[in-house]
């Protein structure tokens, strides 16, 4: 083994070889915590303890994924895979599943993801009579995720007196109705959402006593990464496991404490030590990740929050270029420029497209960024849910393979029970699920037995079902004899999934066909992996425990190099050479969403010291000026997070150049150019010089685009539709532009109020 202390600096070395008892990490971003954790493992392995008695926890595949490889790199893969590493739900689902009949599970129960969660909320809401607009599905899964971290049952939820109360107040008073239905259906379809995953591993070991003092036996190590995001029920589990070895050791930073909406609580750090008296805190304070201009940045930044643990965090490398702000005219500009920035840099600094990522605060801000990237034939990748697996044809096959394992998962049933269509109607299904309902069982038990749960369904079609019921009996029986791979070949064959996209060479039905290509593909190396690994558990049970666990995983080609897309929260512990933070504006970072509290604001900003924290080198932050919302474009401003951060180390430019329409657009290009917060409006001639223009800079210190208007010009407007530009009134006290529409007739506007865009 490799003198690996020698890689880390005394802070770091005394905190990897403590192992006398519980422990704290705390520290600022990349000062090395997730390398003290990774080089503890190497440590506890290197003084004889054995590998699969250590448990170490994350919170993304990816970052465990990382872990593992840097541990293998030292230890090798032998020792390193039999490691328990990986997330709280990858590693409890591993758990549940031994114990599954202790829970009244079967052990191959399914995960529900987000989106079949939100249909069966919804179908309870629709079987209640419930008003969709009082009990919003998504704000009905909330409420009852929150429960869940919090590890309150339906029961005691509808006994909690404070949360009745204000479910009374938004007049939601039967919500904990909804989630005790929600509960029973689950368990009656053999399914659990991701929440339950860490609930019922609490229920587990609080109700069998003999399962935890096994695993308290059993594990004599505990390490988790990013506990500041740990929420109750992750808390409690890890208190749990290590009561009687007492090895524990946390790393975390207050100041990236993100996720509260869901439950994660900033004082399961604090309180610690009241659980653990013996507990011994380690600080670390060199960064080693990012050039000083950024540190210094994200400092004077986090700086503005009142709630923090002073820390001290300095960085030895280079000072590094100025964070450049980018301001642009729209958002499509913003993704056009963002894109020009990384083809010119890449050119320049001749690095891999594997160096650079583009963080945005929301999944749908990725499309416009998608587009410019193709454009420009930027390869580029995004994590994060929604990409492969939330593809239809890629859900459908999955929803076969889910039944072959579990004929009882409802909401996969319904996915394909007619799909391809065999004639099994909505009148079918309605009378189907009624009489499931009557009689607590699943659907699967109502096709099964007909005749003990009546269910008024004619002869024709009770035909169509029992044929289908052969077909699944089919998978159910193969699934105990074969591995994933067979299986799942198996059963594109036979459901026809494939070959209904034979029929012609649209590029919709290439793409589809390539999806579930690519899903085989996916099984064969599920499968080989873990024959490599010396694990025999090839079946397509594990299989779809690891990839409803792979929110954050794209099943793309990983070996090319590609620009990666993806949230602020989905970066949590990781690193890029360059980094862009798109969209950093009022409503959108902050979210429009949590505004309304201090704290939510202080989040907010915490979110942005982890994005600016990524950074390794190079730091861009853009927001535009306008960006199409509900249908229409709406004027935006700057972020007030920007004014938060040290002038002296950002370099304010401008990236505007409408110049996307030049034959309509007869002046050319423009561009604004913004020095020192007060903005300054160029226009750039032909030639390149810069002229300067009317500004108009209303009370608030915005721009508003007086600048990019020329008489003559096209614009459409939110309401008055499309229209020519005919008269400039810049001289005035508000500035105003006079405008000849098409169909509504000539209007003066107020640039201040007007919605518009630029043809
Ligand atoms: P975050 O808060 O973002 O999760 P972190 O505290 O976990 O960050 P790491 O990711 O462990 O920080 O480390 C940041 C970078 O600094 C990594 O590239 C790591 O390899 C490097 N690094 C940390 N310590 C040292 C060291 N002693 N010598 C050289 N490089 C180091
Ligand atoms: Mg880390």
């Amino acid at each position: 083994m490799k003198d690996y202390l020698s890689e880390l600096n005394t802070q770091q070395r005394d905190a990897v070889v403590y192992t006398d008892g519980p422990q704290l990490v705390i520290a600022g971003a990349g000062s090395g915590k997730t390398r003290v954790l990774t080089y503890k493992i190497v440590h506890l392995l290197s003084q004889g303890y054995e590998p699969w008695r250590i448990l170490a926890l994350t919170f993304t595949n990816k970052a465990a994924k990382e872990m593992r490889e840097r541990v293998e790199a030292v230890v090798g893969t032998d020792n390193a895979s039999k490691i328990w590493m990986g997330t709280f739900h990858s590693i409890f689902s591993r758990i549940l599943r031994t114990h599954a009949d202790r829970i009244g599970y079967d052990r191959n129960f399914t995960i529900y993801d987000a989106s079949d969660s939100k249909s069966l909320i919804k179908s309870i809401i629709r079987e209640m009579d419930l008003d969709e607009k009082v009990y919003k599905p998504s704000v009905v899964i909330s409420a009852i995720s929150w429960a869940k971290n919090a590890l309150i049952s339906p029961e005691r939820y509808a006994m909690n007196r404070d949360i009745m109360e204000a479910d009374k107040r938004a007049q939601r008073t039967l919500i904990y109705d909804i989630y005790s239905r929600y509960v029973n259906r689950c368990k009656v379809a053999g399914a659990m959402d991701f929440d339950d995953l860490l609930y019922y591993t609490n229920i587990l070991l609080h109700e069998n006593t003999d399962v935890l003092h096994h695993y308290q036996g059993f594990f004599k190590y505990v390490l988790i990464d990013e506990y500041q995001d740990t929420n109750f029920a992750q808390h409690l589990i890890a208190t749990k496991l290590c009561a009687e070895s007492n090895k524990l050791c946390v790393v975390g930073d207050d100041a990236q404490s993100i996720y509260s909406f869901r439950g994660a609580n900033i004082h399961n750090i604090l309180t610690l030590k009241s659980t653990y008296p013996t507990l011994k805190t380690f600080k670390l304070e060199q960064n080693y990740r990012s050039t000083k201009n950024i540190i210094h940045a994200a400092n004077s930044l986090i700086a503005k929050n009142k709630e923090q643990i002073p820390k001290h965090i300095f960085s030895e490398n280079e000072l590094g270029a100025k964070l450049e702000v980018t301001d642009t005219y729209s958002d499509y500009e913003e993704a056009v420029v963002v894109a020009g920035q990384i083809s010119r840099m890449h050119m320049l600094k001749h690095d891999s497209f594997d160096d650079y990522a583009i963080l945005y605060r929301t999944n749908n801000q990725s499309r416009r960024m998608e587009e410019a990237l193709r454009n420009r034939n930027i390869p580029y990748r995004i994590w994060g849910g929604v990409a492969f697996y939330q593809r239809k044809e890629v859900k459908d096959a999955i929803a076969y393979f889910r039944l072959a394992i579990n004929p009882n998962d409802d909401e996969a049933l319904r996915r394909v029970i007619n799909f391809p269509a065999r004639g099994i109607g909505d009148t079918t299904m309605s009378k189907l699920t009624a009489a499931a309902m009557d009689a607590h069982v699943s659907i699967w038990e109502v096709i099964s037995f007909p005749d003990r749960y009546p269910s008024g369904i004619g002869t024709a079609a009770l035909r169509k079902l029992a044929e289908f019921k052969k077909l699944i009996e089919g998978f159910n029986q193969l699934n105990n004899e074969s591995n994933a791979e067979q299986l799942a070949s198996k059963i594109i064959n036979d459901t026809r999934l494939m070959s209904l996209y034979m029929s012609d060479t649209t590029p919709e039905n290439v793409s589809k066909r390539e999806n579930i290509q690519e899903l085989l593909s996916g099984v064969h190396d599920f499968v080989s992996d873990r024959f490599e690994q010396g694990n025999s558990d090839t079946g397509m049970a594990s299989y779809l425990s690891d990839i409803s666990l792979a929110t954050d995983q794209d099943s793309n080609d990983m070996s090319a190099e590609r620009v990666t897309l993806m949230t602020v929260h989905a970066s949590k512990g990781l690193e890029f050479k360059n980094v862009f933070i798109v969209g950093v504006e009022e409503e959108l970072f902050p979210s429009l969403m949590s505004c309304d509290t201090p704290q939510q604001i202080e989040e907010e900003r915490r979110l942005l010291y982890v994005a600016i924290t990524r950074a390794k080198e190079a730091c861009l932050i853009s927001y535009a000026k306008s960006r199409f919302k509900n249908g229409q474009t709406m004027p935006t401003r700057a972020s007030r997070f920007l004014g938060d951060i040290d002038p002296g180390c950002l370099h304010l430019s401008s990236g505007t150049m409408i110049n996307t329409t030049p034959s309509i657009n007869p002046v050319g290009n423009y561009w604004a150019h913004n020095t020192n917060r007060q903005n300054y409006v160029y226009k750039t001639s032909d030639n390149g010089h810069k002229q300067h223009t009317n500004s108009a800079v209303a009370a608030d210190g915005q721009t508003h685009i007086v600048s990019e208007l020329s008489e003559g010009i096209r614009i459409r407007h939110g309401r008055f539709g499309t229209g020519t530009l005919v008269k400039i009134h810049s001289n005035e006290p508000e500035p105003s532009i006079t405008v000849q529409f098409d169909l509504t007739g000539t209007k003066k506007l107020l640039l201040k109020f007007a919605r518009f865009n630029i043809l």
